[in-house]
C-alpha cells in the first residue's frame, strides 16, 4: 500500500444519501409533543421546517436521491480524499493502518455544509427565501451561511453574544457570505425582549439563540428555522462522507475493523458510521464504532436513554435520547466545544442495540493527540475533532500493545485554523483536566421529563 490520498472524480460524488433507519432492527422512537407528551404529527413541524425535510425525518426508505442541483454545489469540495496517516503512524510506532476522512476542506471548513446545502435547496423549492439559525462558535451559521449564498437565499443567524463578541472570525465570515448575524438575546423577538429586560448585559446562551431563531421563523411566512445536528435528516444528509469512504476503501484494497468519530450532536460521527454499519448490520462483519466525547460532557457514557427536550428552554419536541438533562452546562474551563446536553436519536438507538460505543476524553490529552496530528500530518484540526484523533490514538497504542495489524478509520471533522485562542490556552498551559461533573449531572438528570 503506497498510496497517501486516495481520491475520487467527481462523477463519484454519490448519487442518493443512505438512510440508516432501513436497516435498524427497531425503528427509532418517535418525537413527543412537548405539552401533551403524545407522538408529533409530524404537519405540526410544518411551521418551522420545510415539508421535505420532515418527510425525510420520518422516512423508511434506504436511499433517498441527492438532487442535481445540491451534487452540483456538493463539487465545490466534494467528494473529499481519504487520507492514510503515515507520519502520525509511524509517531505512534503503531502496526495498526491509520486512515482518516477530510471534511476540513469545505469552504467553511467542516462537514456541516453537507447538510446546510441539502437544507437550503429543499427550502428554495418550497418558495422559502429566507432562513434562520443560532450558532455558539459559529460553524453552523457559517455553513449556513455558504448554503444560503449559493442558493441566493437570505439567512438569519442568532450568535450566542459571547461569540459574537469574543469570536469574531466566524462572525465575519457569515458576513461575507451575506448572513444577518445578530447577537443574541436581541431586541427583535419577544424572548429576546424578556431576557434583555431582566438582564441587559446578558451574554446569552445556546437555548436562548434557539428560542429566538425559532420565534423569528415561526412568525415569519417567508422564513424556516433549520438545525445542524441531531436530527434524523441531518444524519441522512452526512452520510455522503461515508459513502464516499466505502468506495474509497475498496479502491485502497483495505476495509476498516474500528471506526471513529467526535461527537457533539452526532452528525459527523453518523455520517461516516452509518454507511459503514451497515456492513456489521447485513453483512455480519466484524467491526466497531467508537463515539468520542469530552469528560465533562459526557452524555452517551453518563447520561441515560430518556425523552427528553432538545433545548433548555423547553420549546422543542421531546426526543428520546442519551442525555444529561436539558438543564446540563459543561463547566466553563472546558475548550473543545461538544456541549450539547443530549445525542442524536439515531447514534443513541444505535448504541442502546450495542452497535455503538462511547468513549468519553480529558481535553489536554485531545490537544496533545492533535498537536502530534498537526506535526506529523500537517492538518491543524478542530479542537472538536481532536477528541477522534484521540480516540484514534488510544486505539493505536492498544494495537501497538496487543501487536494487532488493525484497520482504523476517523472522521477529520473540520479545521481549528479559527479556533487558535483554545490552542494559545493549551501552549500556555492554561487548560486543565476536570473531574467527571458527577453532582450537576446527577441535578440535571433529576430533572428530565416524565414521560412512560
Ligand atoms: C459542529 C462540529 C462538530 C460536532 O457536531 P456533530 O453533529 O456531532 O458532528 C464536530 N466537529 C466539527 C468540526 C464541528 O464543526
Amino acid at each position: 500500500m503506497d498510496c497517501k490520498r486516495i481520491t475520487l472524480s467527481q462523477k463519484d460524488i454519490p448519487a442518493a444519501w443512505y438512510n440508516l433507519q432501513a436497516d435498524l432492527p427497531q425503528p427509532v422512537p418517535p418525537p413527543l409533543h412537548p405539552g401533551t407528551k403524545k407522538p408529533l404529527h409530524p404537519s405540526e413541524l410544518e411551521p418551522i421546517f420545510a415539508k421535505a425535510l420532515i418527510q425525510q425525518e420520518i422516512s423508511g426508505e434506504r436511499w433517498i436521491e441527492i438532487p442535481e442541483a445540491v451534487r452540483e454545489v456538493y463539487k465545490i469540495w466534494r467528494p473529499t480524499a481519504l487520507v492514510r496517516a503515515t507520519e502520525f503512524e509511524k509517531a505512534l510506532k503503531t502496526p495498526a493502518r491509520i486512515y482518516f476522512k477530510d471534511e476540513s476542506v469545505s469552504p467553511p471548513g467542516s462537514h456541516k455544509p453537507n447538510t446546510a446545502v441539502a437544507q437550503a435547496y429543499y427550502n428554495k423549492m418550497e418558495g422559502i427565501n429566507r432562513l434562520s439559525t443560532e450558532t455558539g462558535a459559529g460553524q453552523w451559521g457559517s455553513s449556513l451561511a455558504f448554503a444560503c449564498a449559493q442558493f441566493d437565499m437570505q439567512c438569519k443567524v442568532f450568535m450566542v453574544r459571547v461569540s459574537y463578541d469574543q469570536k469574531p472570525y466566524r462572525r465575519s465570515m457569515m458576513q461575507i457570505w451575506g448572513s444577518s448575524v445578530t447577537p443574541s438575546p436581541s431586541p427583535e423577538t419577544n424572548a429576546g425582549r424578556q431576557i434583555l429586560a431582566a438582564d441587559p448585559e446578558c451574554p446569552g446562551s445556546l437555548g436562548i439563540a434557539i428560542s429566538e431563531a425559532v420565534e423569528y421563523a415561526a412568525t415569519r411566512e417567508d422564513t424556516k428555522y433549520t438545525l445542524g445536528s441531531v436530527l434524523n435528516h441531518v444524519m441522512l444528509h452526512q452520510s455522503v462522507i461515508g459513502l464516499e469512504a466505502e468506495k474509497q476503501f475498496e479502491l485502497a484494497g483495505d476495509f476498516p475493523d474500528i471506526v471513529i468519530g467526535c461527537v457533539g450532536g452526532g452528525s459527523n460521527f453518523a455520517g461516516l458510521a452509518f454507511p459503514l454499519l451497515r456492513h456489521k448490520l447485513t453483512d455480519r462483519k466484524e467491526m466497531r464504532f467508537v463515539a468520542c466525547e469530552p469528560h465533562s460532557c459526557p452524555s452517551m457514557s453518563h447520561g441515560q436513554y430518556r425523552y427528553d427536550f432538545g433545548d433548555t428552554t423547553q420549546l422543542t419536541p421531546l426526543v428520546k435520547m442519551f442525555t444529561l438533562g436539558h438543564n446540563f452546562m459543561p463547566p466553563g474551563i472546558h475548550a473543545g466545544g461538544l456541549r450539547y446536553h443530549g445525542m442524536a436519536p439515531m447514534v443513541s438507538l444505535g448504541a442502546k442495540l450495542g452497535l455503538i460505543e462511547a468513549a468519553a476524553f480529558h481535553q489536554i490529552e485531545c490537544f496533545e493527540a492533535a498537536q502530534l496530528f498537526a506535526r506529523t500530518e500537517g492538518i491543524i484540526p478542530a479542537p472538536e475533532t481532536s477528541h477522534a484523533i484521540c480516540g484514534a490514538v488510544k486505539e493505536a497504542l492498544r494495537c501497538r500493545e496487543e501487536n494487532e495489524e488493525k484497520c482504523i478509520v476517523f472522521n477529520l471533522s473540520g479545521h481549528g485554523l479559527c479556533d487558535m485562542a483554545s490552542y494559545d490556552r493549551f501552549l500556555g498551559g492554561h487548560l486543565e483536566d476536570y473531574a467527571y461533573p458527577k453532582e450537576k449531572i446527577e441535578e440535571a438528570l433529576a430533572e428530565l421529563p416524565v414521560v412512560e
